[in-house]
């Protein structure tokens, strides 16, 4: 597992570890394997960062004077998004609430303009076809595609 830690927080996949694995004259890990751990590892991260955004939130509510977890608190908040890439052509974004007293990041939601399934649907079936829409139907609850429209929409002010 931290092997596949290491390769992925170097932004890097599997063939990458499979080149390194040769080089050193290690057993190469399967594929299957990679994207198992690589699962594990996600929701580890998904996990950690949900305990730390309820534990924000409650020193945030504390910083406004609340002593009761149910206190509905006015607060005061600025909007601010970024990219995965610099530019304003990146396929995935991050649109952040900060908290204007503390500077915590409150909440957050990444944005995504792909979708790997419906890309390789289109490819498979066209994208203009009777049948590729039949499909999006039963798939649009799942989708990866939560942002339509330009890259640089995910960074703007927002009420
Ligand atoms: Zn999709």
């Amino acid at each position: 597992m931290r092997i596949v830690q290491g390769i992925l927080s170097l932004g890097l996949g599997c063939s990458a570890l499979e080149k390194f694995c040769m080089n050193m004259n290690l057993n190469i890990m399967s594929s299957r394997t990679f994207n198992f751990y690589k699962k594990k590892i996600l929701g580890g991260h998904l996990f950690a960062a949900n305990q730390m955004l309820c534990n924000i939130r409650k020193d945030v509510k504390e910083a406004y004077g609340s002593r009761n977890d149910n206190d509905v608190v006015d607060i005061g908040v600025s909007y601010d998004g970024s990219w995965l890439t610099r530019g304003h052509t990146s396929n995935i974004g991050i649109g952040c609430v900060i908290d204007l007293l503390t500077g915590f990041v409150i909440d957050f939601e990444v944005m995504s303009k792909r979708c790997e399934e419906c890309q390789q649907t289109k490819l498979a079936l066209g994208e203009d076809t009777a049948e590729f829409h039949f499909w999006y139907e039963g798939h649009r609850d799942f989708c990866s595609i939560t942002h339509v429209g330009s890259s640089g929409s995910i960074g703007s002010k927002q009420q």
